[in-house]
């Protein structure tokens, strides 16, 4: 089955409701063809997340219009992990330009796991890209704050911006990660040695474990990516959680780095910024259209969801979301006119049922 939504490609409108039922259909399917799928495994290296379960399981797709498409474990709550360096990043770039942000840290994929050790870059000594451990540490280390608590303060506004609500961190996670984290813990050192790190590197590192044991749905994450989709702009508020061009240099790095080893088949196969995180999220990003969140803890053998990937990889092809499709159904040599998308109801969460279309009737909206 092949489905395709019309989506004008200036607004990113999902206008009818057939066409939001439809896009309900595609995840309700997805859900139950991959709900028995047994492969991959919950990740054990931190303690503590090897007690969740792997059936949980969970879709969502927020649109840049304020639609809200879930099915599953939607709301269940899990730590955010690594989908949180994409945006710490983000925060890096806010508090000190990209010039500066740059000579921290580049934006080339590594081809390597996500907690490698062994590359910095020959000459500068920065890691290669935010989205690697080394260089999330990097970009955690430079957020401004006068001490520990108000740069974590500062993290927590962040990500309130981007999903809607105040955000906590899981102290058992972060513990678990906090004592366990060895690893984490010599690449942090080695960047220190380089001076790539600012500040106690011990702080820098409690700060890192605090993000990724930050706490999300899958619906959050759609937001999230809806957020990111839609210019910084959350769809749900009408916040500004980062500014455009910010938001354009999140999507690049999470487009070429944003699944480690398995980056370059992920952009050849599903043609989508994204980023995975141990915890079994998925948050991918379909430029002008829609955020898409899965959360499903089997991994497989690089960290990645397995289930979030297949779940992904049918998304695109079931709406024309890589973005080389997308590119080609536009056809224009000239690029779309910039526009504001307009603020949309905060309401719309609390309107969300599980395996319901959950959006506002088209005549409530202000045009698109
Ligand atoms: N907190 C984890 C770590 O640093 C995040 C890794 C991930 O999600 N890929 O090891």
């Amino acid at each position: 089955m092949s489905l395709r939504v019309d989506v004008s490609p200036d607004s990113g409108s999902v206008r009818q409701s057939t066409e939001r039922l439809r896009i309900l259909s595609v995840l309700n399917d997805l859900h139950l063809k991959y709900h028995s799928l047994r492969d991959g495994r919950v990740a054990d290296y931190i303690p503590q997340l090897a007690k969740v379960s792997p059936d949980l399981f969970g879709i969502c797709i927020v649109t840049v219009d304020g639609h809200v498409f879930e099915v599953g474990d939607y709301d269940y709550l899990f730590t955010i992990q690594s989908i949180s360096k994409p945006f710490v990043y983000g925060l890096a770039l806010e508090d000190h330009g990209r010039d500066y942000v740059r000579t921290r840290v580049g934006v080339e994929p590594t081809g390597d796991a996500f907690n490698s050790i062994i590359k910095l870059d020959e000459r500068s000594k920065r890691p290669h890209n935010p989205l690697v451990n080394a260089g999330a540490i990097a970009m955690t280390s430079i957020i401004k704050g006068t001490d520990p608590t108000d740069k974590l303060n500062r993290i927590l506004d962040l990500f309130q911006r981007y999903t809607g609500h105040g955000i906590f961190a899981d102290m058992s996670v972060f513990m678990s990660e906090r004592t366990t984290g060895h690893r984490n813990r010599a690449i942090a050192h080695l960047m220190l040695n380089f001076g790539m790190i600012d500040g106690n590197v011990d702080e820098a590192l409690d700060l890192y474990f605090q993000q990724c044991s930050l706490m999300v749905s899958c619906r959050d994450l759609a937001v999230m990516g809806a957020t990111l989709a839609n210019r910084g702009v959350n769809p749900l508020t009408g916040e500004q959680a980062i500014t455009s061009e910010y938001a354009r240099d999140i999507l690049s790095v999470m487009f070429t780095c944003g699944l480690y080893d398995y980056a370059g088949e992920w952009a050849y196969r599903i043609g989508l910024p994204a980023k995975s995180g141990v915890g079994g999220g998925m948050l991918a990003v379909v430029p002008g259209r829609f955020g898409i969140g899965v959360f499903s803890p089997p991994l497989d053998e690089r960290g990645n969801s397995v289930r979030a990937i297949k779940v992904c990889e049918e998304i695109t092809e079931a709406f024309g979301a890589h973005i080389f499709d997308v590119a080609f159904a536009f056809g224009a040599i000239a690029p779309h006119p910039v526009k504001s998308p307009p603020p949309a109801r905060s309401a719309l969460l609390s309107e969300t049922r599980n395996g319901h279309a959950a959006s506002p009737q088209p005549e409530s909206r202000p045009p698109a």
